[in-house]
């Protein structure tokens, strides 16, 4: 007998089919003995209809009551579950985030979680009962309700199998499990029996939605063994466990890449102490994140020219900011550019090889395409290329590295 955690997204429960679908999965581990605690998402396509009303009523909705809207959407498909379970005869009972004191920060629509009292949860679970949780959600100590930022559910899931010290915590999705890359951009693509959570974290971080990042951290922190899976057919997925686990020593665990970027240079700035901190600072001020930097050295001693990168929702307001401290600072000129994207190679591998960076650029130039800025760390590899580019990059990379042979 085990106590697993399992999280179902939006397209698996994306119609009353798919709910009734899922229900039999459940209703069979409560049969064989499991206790089941289900986290799910809203149904596919809801979160964003609920965005969009909040939209048409304010172009900056006010974020305590956005939360209170977004909410919604998981207690629709908690209560549906339920009732699906009980009509298979399965008694269920559901929660939502506050009911089962999902405590967070006061973070509105990107809170995170703080503290789980598991009491309510444990005592249904004594009583034979299956339990639906609503994902993505849970209140602040003054009872405000809160959401957890996109993909939340993820890791309301992790947090619960973390605080329940649940056997494992399964995240059942439309993919059956984590490619090498995007199978949506790859079909090639071959799915990955382990992977380390460090691993996981950089692919997250660097664009794979699979999972949210929060999530990754969770079960990383608190060992929780996480593993990917599809609602829709049978097999064991993706298990994401700690590096000395994973079996598989692949050179590079995957691509992952992030279409959201956006880019601004500033030519000719002086060259001289502060630079960096005059165009960073007031970006930084206005609550905007800065993702790559570059600095070249003045070839003359005098100017130099500066490049961040940020997420292309910011990009105007960046691009207002940035002309204002060039003009300042009497720089020739700003040049913007939001049509970016980025794409990394991931893998632990990296450490102890060299001679991964000029594959990956040789690959690139092979197909003629022009790096624009780049950036590494111990395990990543990433470069920003123009958007045209990104599924060409994408497949000339995963086969330059071999992913879709490698067993
Ligand atoms: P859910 O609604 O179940 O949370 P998501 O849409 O958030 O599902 O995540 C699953 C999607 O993640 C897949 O359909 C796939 O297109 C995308 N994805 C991106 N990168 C990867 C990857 N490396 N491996 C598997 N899926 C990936
Ligand atoms: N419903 C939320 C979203 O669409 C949370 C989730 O599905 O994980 O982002
Ligand atoms: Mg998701």
């Amino acid at each position: 007998m085990a106590l697993i955690v399992q999280k179902y997204g939006g397209t698996s429960v994306g119609s009353v089919e798919r709910i009734d679908a899922v229900a039999k999965k459940v209703a069979k581990f409560h049969q064989n003995g499991d206790q089941v605690v289900v986290v799910v998402s809203a149904m596919s396509g809801e979160t964003n209809r609920l965005l969009d009303l909040a939209r048409q009523v304010s172009d900056q909705p006010i974020p305590r009551e956005l939360d209170v809207l977004l909410a919604t959407g998981e207690q629709v498909t908690i209560a549906l579950l339920s009732m699906a379970l009980h009509k298979h005869g399965v008694e269920a009972r559901s929660y939502t985030g506050s009911q089962v004191h999902i405590l967070t920060d006061d973070a509105f629509n990107k809170a995170r979680i703080q503290e789980i009292d598991d009491a309510r949860i444990r005592r249904d679970l004594s009583e034979g009962r299956v339990v639906v949780v609503a994902g993505f959600q849970g209140t602040d100590k003054d009872g405000n309700i809160t959401t957890l930022g996109r993909g939340g559910s993820d890791t309301t899931a992790v947090a619960l199998a973390a605080a329940l010290k649940s056997d494992e915590c399964q995240i059942y999705t439309d993919v059956d499990g984590v490619y090498t890359t995007d199978p949506r951009v790859e079909s090639k693509a071959r799915r990955i029996d382990r992977i380390s959570y460090e691993e996981m974290l950089e692919m997250a971080s660097l664009g794979a939605k699979v999972l949210q990042i929060r999530s990754v951290e969770f079960a990383s922190k608190y060992s929780v063994p996480l593993r990917v899976l599809s609602s829709f057919e049978d097999g064991s997925g993706t298990l994401i466990c700690a590096e000395d686990e994973t079996m598989e020593q692949a050179l590079i665990a995957g691509i992952a890449f992030n279409r959201d970027e956006a880019k601004l240079t500033v030519v000719g700035v002086p060259d001289q102490p502060g630079v960096a901190h005059s165009i960073l600072g007031p970006i930084g001020k206005a609550n905007i994140e800065v993702d790559m930097i570059i600095q070249n050295t003045g070839a003359d001693g005098k100017t130099t020219d500066f490049t961040c990168t940020v997420h292309r929702n910011d990009y105007k307001q960046a691009l207002a900011i940035v002309q204002k401290v060039a003009e300042g600072m009497g720089a020739r000129s700003v040049i913007g550019d939001d049509k970016i994207v980025k794409v990394s190679l991931v893998g632990v591998g990296m450490r102890s090889h060299a001679g991964i960076a000029s594959t990956m650029f040789e690959a690139l130039a092979k197909e003629g395409i022009n790096i624009r800025m780049i950036s590494t760390s111990e395990i990543k590899i990433s470069v920003a290329i123009d958007e045209k580019y990104l599924e060409l990059a994408v497949r000339s990379l995963h086969s330059a590295f071999g992913l879709e042979q490698q067993a």
